[in-house]
């Protein structure tokens, strides 16, 4: 691994971020070579690592004050603001290290006490470890080739030869207190080394310059990566076609992860060395020893599920996953109480839920509460396989026992960093909104977003592709009147997310005609699009749902003209009415599967699919404006986008109803529903 440190660098962040309130030029390198940390996914991923520096900054009366600046949680090393790094008092803090012993609770507070700063975020939980070592710049790692070395059984006596003294070896203790003092009394002791190597969890190196600490971390991962290089067989691997079927599978798994009650949102990974990975005959022992660095755990469980489903028929994969599934919860809920026994201490247990799942002939799925969540256990899991690999060759993978897992996993420090926020009300849950990028469709894509679902959007319109942001995590172009084109977007949205739990079925026309002299073409374009696409659409969605066993919804976009159908607008009526019709046989054919099937009516909402110059007709005709045509209703109030979407969100959230049809129009009785 290169040092990516340059001058010209440096010089560009004491120019960006030395003059900022509460920073300086020691802060503005500390941010760069964070940053060079940060961009190196070897190095850490997803806000693992951290970094500190020791330096002088004012307090609120001008007084100069020796501060530690620190990593604050919630940031990531590889975009850090000189705000990432909270002032902490320093001298204060490392007095600390007189004490014999200090709970996570007392220490997180001394922290956040002695903090410049009182709205920063919580320093790192290894501020401790910081603060207690001399040095001026401290990094902190978890490097991949690193992890390869500590995480054998003959780590120490091998490291030592590799490193001599220019690192010194410290043994496994979770972070906190007593770490930072053995790690402290380890420097000292060795008071040439360069940085310390954490046994089973990373590495840290200090210096007296950013420069300094930070090449001396590259030098050590470099000598780490060679021996490892050395030792590596290389297999060319080629990706194989998958033996077992990802569209297939993946609603079949999504629909019993959660055992009914907790949505999550699945990914796959399938490289050539994922799938070599998983494809290993050792496949169980190998991946069931415990992830590479302990605050992993949190994100990844202590161990991926395997599900072998090779050699077996596809009806017989709903079995193989309950039973794969049941048996990774009992496991799971067995660690739980042996390690609250053993260490006699109280807990709630966590979900028993894997996050990753190895699955032989086909790659690597990870589950989140959310696509990002997923994806983060996903980049975890990755580079774990790559750690196995290397120490699998080089003597047997030894990553922490599960007693120190449950310690970490348990930790009240760790699950603070999973947050506490209630969930949205449709968090984890996929829905996919065709007709998205315009009007009624966007907004409901906004709206359901809002509410916390993952929005697959779908439209024509190709401007539907800008639409991808936030919770709109997936879009696609189609033409909806092709049926495949309607089955492709459903399996892309299978693809991506895992399932779909809801669909809101929007996209449509509003062509004219009088019917006894209406050209063939114009009914039948109306057929296709208000009519038979939703058929399409419903139908797809409904063997996803089925196949997920877990429930789901259809949400029809219908019209007052199935109930209240007007002279010249034959075409579509028809095909409005028919499309209410077909709502009502979702309902009754997938309530069994609890699939609920409703529709909206919205009325004169300006959209696309009213001409202006139309309104403006239609208004004078009635005598009145344009504005008071679109307020003229029971409510007197204009009807927008927004309230046919907040029904739209209502009819998903309504349990126990199905076969419904709710009217969006400020009240119109002659269009009522009957
Ligand atoms: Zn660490």
């Amino acid at each position: 691994m290169d040092s990516r440190w340059t001058e010209q660098g440096a010089k560009a962040a004491i120019e960006q971020w030395s003059d900022r309130r509460g920073s300086n030029a020691d802060l503005a390198l500390r941010v760069y070579t964070s940053r060079l940390i940060g961009s190196e996914q070897t190095l850490v991923l997803h806000g693992g690592g951290n970094t500190s520096v020791k330096t002088t900054l004012p307090d609120d009366t001008g007084t100069s004050t020796r501060v530690l600046c620190v990593k604050g949680s919630g940031w990531d090393l590889g975009d850090i603001e000189p705000e990432g790094l909270p002032a902490v008092r320093l001298e204060s803090l490392a007095s600390l290290r007189a004490r014999d012993a200090l709970s996570d609770e007392a220490m997180v507070n001394a922290a956040r006490t002695r903090l410049l700063d009182a709205s920063a975020p919580n320093p790192s939980v290894e501020t401790l470890l910081h603060a207690f070592l001399p040095h001026t710049f401290v990094d902190h790692s978890h490097a991949d080739a690193i992890l390869t070395l500590v995480d054998r059984p003959e780590a120490e006596a091998e490291c030592r030869a590799l490193f001599e003294n220019r690192l010194a070896i410290v043994p496994y203790v979770m972070p906190g207190f007593a770490l930072a003092k053995l790690a402290a009394e380890i420097a000292e002791a060795n008071p040439e080394c360069e940085g310390l190597l954490l046994l089973k969890h990373g590495l840290f190196t200090f210096g007296d310059t950013a420069r300094q600490s930070y090449e001396r971390h590259i030098e050590a991962v470099t000598t780490a990566e060679a021996h490892v290089g050395s030792r590596r067989r290389t297999v060319m691997l080629t990706p194989k076609e998958p033996r077992v079927d990802w569209r297939t599978l993946a609603p079949i798994l999504r629909g019993r992860l959660g055992d009914g009650e907790r949505p999550y949102v699945l990914t796959l990974r399938r490289d050539a060395k994922v799938a070599g990975f998983v494809d290993h005959p050792d496949l169980a022992q190998r991946s069931g020893r415990g992830p590479m660095t302990p605050d992993h755990v949190i994100r990844t469980k202590p161990w991926p599920m395997t599900l072998d489903l090779a050699d077996e028929p596809v009806d017989a994969w709903p079995a193989r996953v309950t039973v794969a599934l049941d048996e990774y919860r009992r496991r799971y809920a067995e660690y739980f109480a042996t390690h609250t026994r053993q260490k006699g201490v109280r807990r709630t247990m966590l979900d028993p839920d894997p996050r990753v799942v190895l699955v032989p002939g086909l790659g690597m799925v990870a589950a989140g509460a959310d696509l990002a969540a997923a994806n983060k256990a996903a980049d975890l899991y990755e580079h774990t396989i790559g750690v196995i690999d290397d120490a699998e060759v080089m003597g047997g993978y030894e990553p922490l026992p599960e007693s120190d897992l449950f310690d970490m996993e348990y930790w009240s420090l760790e699950q603070a960093k999973l947050g506490k926020r209630t969930p949205a009300v449709l968090a984890g849950r996929v829905v996919l909104i065709t007709g998205a990028a315009s009007g009624i469709g966007a907004a409901a894509c906004r709206r359901f977003a809002a509410a916390g679902a993952h929005v697959f959007a779908v439209d024509r319109d190709d401007r539907v592709l800008s639409m991808i942001s936030g919770n709109i995590v997936g879009a696609e172009v189609a033409d909806l009147r092709e049926r495949d084109a309607v089955g492709r977007c459903v399996e892309r949205c299978v693809e991506m997310l895992g399932g779909l739990d809801g669909v809101i079925s929007n996209a449509g026309v509003a062509p004219q005609a009088p019917i006894a002299s209406c050209p063939p073409d114009v009914l039948e374009e109306s057929l296709a699009i208000n009519l038979l696409a939703h058929q399409w659409l419903a139908q797809a969605a409904t063997q996803v749902m089925q196949a997920q066993g877990a429930g789901g919804w259809l949400v029809f976009n219908a019209s007052k003209a199935a109930f209240n159908p007007g002279k010249g607008f034959g075409p579509y009526a028809i095909a409005k009415a028919g499309l209410v019709a077909l709502m009502k046989q979702y309902a009754i054919e997938g309530a069994e599967h609890q699939i609920r099937s409703n529709a909206v009516n919205a009325d004169r909402i300006r959209t696309g699919l009213l001409d202006p110059a139309d309104v403006e007709a239609r208004a004078q005709a009635r005598g009145l404006s344009a504005d008071a045509y679109f307020r003229a209703n029971l409510l007197g109030r204009e009807v927008t986008a927004g309230d046919v979407a907040e029904a739209m969100l209502s009819l998903a959230l309504a349990s126990s109803t199905t076969g419904a049809v709710v009217p969006v129009d400020g009240g119109n009785i002659a269009a009522a529903p009957r």
